[in-house]
């Protein structure tokens, strides 16, 4: 009889097929320096994958080589020259935790079952990591987006001990306060939290780009002097534009002072914590209610993984317990465990995202880890000196931690913006490098975001010669 399962009917070639695709993956990292580093999507490839909804389905071959086709068409992130926006580069190690994580196919939305002892031990080290105690509160979640959602919904309904959960929130006009170089997600958790984005105060910065924290004293009486409720601060730990930390002792301290809840924003910096050298500029970050941030930026897991640390269990837990009656616990059985990860978070089903985190700081330590941190800290500071001498390029903002922003400044440009605008364009359309943009002052900004551990002091030399051998080019166009 016909073989009515999924599973292969030829597990030999199965296996082959599984061996090679293994090897072909393992080729694509270990050439992750070589080639370009950003190649758009061909018009072939593109057309190549509109067809209807198979009815049949392939064999193990035609399915290796097309998912061997995809390949090539990554965003760049895995390459050295990927300085672009904050991604990390990824590491090879993950191929495994990946590999055996899909062989589990588990659920970590709860239950007794491993997954869920290595998701405990994972935010464990979080823990300790960025000094929270050992009892304090997290979840694995996809990214700082939801953590962030996570952490803020905490807040909002510790605000209204647990009413706003049933009742919503018209009872009161909540406010919080951010500054004006945080990250959107914060102002987007407003929004799905029924709060209003505006809801989010924007805080203006000092020349450091950090939150100016007497105008923040200031717009929280305004607030309240009109009637309105405050009931958190965020802080942003490495801000997306420049790498800026927030004063992080004095945000809880004004927090503290105003019965504020006091989150972080940390989403790649807070992980500087595990360098020597830089570690340092997150002091407070341990005096924080709750801590978003990002294992894969600058740690390096691949995509995608992140977390949210709430101190309180108490306070995290009263903000998601809430189970459905076929999906009570009882002590013993596999149903058993109680609480489990739904009671912490909006999502029941749940990947094994711990497992490739758990397996990644086994395999490197956090000595390496921060090391690579240092690392590209250092290099940030290595590419300032290098556009500060150059008599073509003009830096825009200090460089706090690991993210510099320059322009080229061309004898016969009249309109800048639109210029380095196309020059960046230029440089990830050739292949050779992906930095991004932004604004700083508002002046358009070449940025050079350093969180990937291939980067060489070599990929920072040719960068720059590139940058000015392709803004010479485009000049001479202009003329
Ligand atoms: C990347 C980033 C975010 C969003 O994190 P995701 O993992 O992309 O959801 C939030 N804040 C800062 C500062 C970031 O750099």
């Amino acid at each position: 009889m016909k073989n009515s399962s999924l599973d292969p009917e030829d597990w030999d070639q199965f296996r082959k097929s599984a061996h090679s695709m293994l090897d072909r993956a393992l080729d694509a990292m270990q050439q992750s320096r070589e080639g370009r580093v950003w190649t758009a999507p061909t018009s072939e490839f593109k057309s190549s994958l509109i067809a209807p909804i198979p009815s049949k389905g392939l064999n193990f071959k035609e399915i290796e080589d097309l998912l061997a086709s995809v390949l090539p068409y990554g965003v760049g992130n895995t390459h050295p020259r990927f300085f672009g926006w904050v991604h990390g580069a990824g590491s090879p190690g993950n191929i495994l935790a990946e590999i055996a994580g899909a062989a589990m196919n588990v659920n970590l939305g709860g239950r007794d079952h491993g997954a869920i002892y290595i998701e405990q031990q994972v935010l464990q080290w979080c823990n300790a990591m960025v000094g929270y105690p050992a009892d304090a509160s997290g979840l694995i979640v996809s990214g700082t987006s939801i953590a962030t959602l996570i952490g803020l919904k905490s807040a909002r309904d510790k605000y209204f001990n647990g009413e706003s959960r049933t009742g919503g929130v018209a009872s009161a006009q909540l406010v919080g306060y951010a500054s004006e170089q945080s990250h959107s997600c914060l102002s987007r958790a407003f929004d799905i939290l029924g709060l209003g984005s505006t809801a989010l105060r924007r805080i203006p910065c000092d020349g450091n780009f950090r939150m100016d924290l007497n105008v923040l004293r200031e717009r929280i009486e305004t607030d309240r002097a009109a009637g309105l409720q405050p009931f958190i601060v965020i802080g942003t730990a490495g801000s997306v534009n420049v790498g800026a930390i927030d004063d992080l002792c004095n945000l809880s301290q004004i927090a503290e002072d105003e019965s504020l809840w006091f989150h972080i924003d940390g989403a790649f910096g807070a992980t500087a914590i595990l360098s020597p050298e830089y570690g340092h500029l997150l002091k407070g970050i341990e005096l924080s209610d709750s801590i978003a941030f990002d294992f894969h930026k600058w740690l390096q897991v691949n995509y995608d993984a992140g977390c949210i640390l709430i101190k309180s269990r108490e306070d995290h837990l009263k903000s998601f317990y809430g189970r459905a009656e076929y999906l009570n616990t009882v002590k013993r059985g596999l149903a058993s465990g109680s609480p489990w990860p739904v009671d912490y978070g909006p999502e029941l089903s749940r990947s094994f995202r711990a497992l490739k985190i758990w397996a990644h700081f086994l395999e490197h330590g956090t000595e390496k880890l921060g090391a690579v941190i240092t690392k590209n800290c250092n290099q940030a500071r290595y590419l300032r000196e290098q556009i500060k001498t150059s008599q073509y390029l003009e830096l825009l903002a200090p460089v706090q931690l690991n993210i510099v922003c320059f322009r080229y400044l061309g004898r016969t440009v009249d309109d800048h913006d639109t210029f380095n605008e196309n020059l960046v364009i230029e440089l990830q359309e050739s292949g050779i490098a992906a930095p991004s943009t932004t604004r700083i002052n508002g002046k358009l900004a070449i940025r050079v975001n350093l969180t990937n551990h291939r980067t060489t002091c070599y990929d920072l030399d040719l960068f720059l010669k590139e940058t000015v051998r392709i803004a010479q080019q485009l000049e001479s166009n202009l003329t």
